[in-house]
């Protein structure tokens, strides 16, 4: 059963907060378009390099790659996006709201959210009608047909037009992979669930080139790789699945796929795929183009397409994950305590420093401290209001430590360091803080 209050939680602290706020609010909102706040920017950010850093810095076999969000329109001719990107929809004619085929059995009647559409008495669901999902606009000054360019509705063709130009400029041999992490748009039907499926999204995708042949050896090393790099982000193991995608569900372009799914409040739901797409979209694209896209294997003298595993999760579904899965609430001398149990190294605070009271030089003390830390990591200095009240703030933005500076600190040089997870304290000597600090804040 959806759990909507914890959603409603989720959603009103991301805006008490400002991880996340609706875009154009104040002009009553942009369909499921979202921006995030000063936390939300730190948090998605702290996410995305924690993603570059394992796919890219970390290894030797892959390139990064940064692709306009405008491509030649040719490509989604070749891509197939242009003839099939389209999701099927039913419409109700009584209440005019519209659903995807293949979702309706998971939305809500507008007129009766305890049924699901179709089921209440007055329902008039029509027939599945196609609808393609890529936005449209033009370039340059006439909008005519001539000069229609779509938003990219994924990152990964930017990676295809593009993969001889990274194999020649580098050093690399097939096996090699490129990554990027950009915007994507999709001007999806059904969106909703906060910032799960929204159309304006960032994708990170990484395409793997391999020789034919070593394509499933590949593919389930990747299938490995990625599911750890979710467990490593820290969620909560038991909330995380592979759901393999059977014939009628594989798309048109797929030998294999997997996905990634997580139990969100609302259910089991993808967060990343892992994609078998075979020498589909090089061939398309060298057919479409006229040009050869072919790798030349010297030590075996041989001439091939890469075959192309990729793994493409989307930043805001992860970052929405993360909040997700940090979530808690506990009762704590008859309060409730809410949490945000980030991994330190993706916290948007790493630390806030807090004098206990403003007076005895405290405050002096405790900005110095602030000033010298936040030159290497973001930190936050409150000294509003009383200790505990502060502290549970910090909980609530997911501030991991909190440093506070007591009347012992200015005789003996130490502060307390206070747990967000387990609400323990201890003593720490003021020249220790910067690397005992570092140390848990990193990856
Ligand atoms: P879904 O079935 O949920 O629409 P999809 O199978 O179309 O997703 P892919 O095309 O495989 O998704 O995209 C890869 C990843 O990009 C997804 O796992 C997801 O994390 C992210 N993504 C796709 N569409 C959206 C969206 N509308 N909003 C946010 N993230 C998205």
């Amino acid at each position: 059963m959806a759990d909507t209050t914890l959603m409603d939680k989720l959603v009103s602290l991301c805006k008490r907060r400002g991880f996340v706020f609706q875009s154009s609010e104040i002009y009553g909102g942009l369909g499921s378009v979202w921006d995030y706040g000063p936390l939300g920017v730190e948090l998605k950010k702290n996410i995305k390099e924690r993603w570059w850093r394992a796919m890219v810095h970390a290894r030797d076999d892959i390139e990064g790659l940064d692709a306009a969000i405008l491509m030649h329109p040719k490509v989604w001719e070749a891509s197939g996006h242009v003839a099939g990107f389209t999701d099927p929809l039913v419409d109700c004619r009584t209440c005019k709201a519209r659903f995807r085929a293949d979702k309706v059995a998971d939305a809500q009647c507008p007129q009766k959210p305890s049924k699901h559409p179709g089921e209440h008495s007055t329902c008039e669901l029509t027939e599945p009608r196609l609808f393609n999902l890529m936005f449209k606009t033009f370039m340059g000054p006439m909008a005519e047909s001539a000069s229609v360019v779509y938003l990219r509705p994924e990152t990964a063709q930017g990676i295809y037009v593009n993969y001889l130009n990274v194999l020649n400029s580098s050093r690399q041999r097939v096996p090699f992979g490129i990554a990027q992490i950009g915007k994507a748009f999709r001007n999806e039907i059904t969106p909703g669930n906060f910032i799960f499926r929204t159309r304006e999204f960032e994708q990170m995708e990484m395409q793997f080139f391999v020789k034919p042949g070593t394509d499933e050896e590949w593919f389930e090393r990747w299938r490995g790789l990625r599911m750890a790099w979710h467990h490593e982000l820290g969620l909560t193991p038991a909330k995380l699945r592979w759901h393999a995608h059977g014939d009628g569900e594989l798309a048109h372009y797929a030998k294999a796929a997997y996905d990634i799914e997580y139990e969100f409040p609302f259910g089991w739901q993808e967060i990343e795929g892992i994609h078998n797409r075979t020498d589909f979209d090089l061939g398309r694209h060298q057919e479409h183009s006229g040009k050869k896209l072919e790798y030349f294997d010297q030590a075996a003298n041989e001439r091939y397409l890469p075959y192309v595993v990729e793994t493409s999760a989307g930043a805001d579904r992860v970052t929405l994950t993360v909040l997700a899965d940090a979530y808690r609430e506990e009762e704590v001398e008859g309060e409730i305590r809410v949490v945000l149990g980030f991994h330190p190294a993706v916290a948007p605070i790493k630390a806030a420093v807090l004098p206990l009271v403003k007076k005895d030089g405290m405050p002096e003390l405790a900005l110095e401290l602030y000033h010298d830390l936040r030159r290497h990591l973001p930190m936050f200095y409150d000294d509003s209001g009383a200790i505990g009240r502060r502290y549970r703030r910090m909980d609530e933005a997911g501030t991991p430590f909190c440093f506070t500076i007591d009347g012992q600190t200015a005789t003996d040089r130490t502060v307390t360091v206070r747990h967000r997870d387990t609400m323990s304290q201890e003593r720490i000597g003021l020249d220790q803080i910067l690397t005992w600090l570092l140390e848990r804040s990193a990856g």
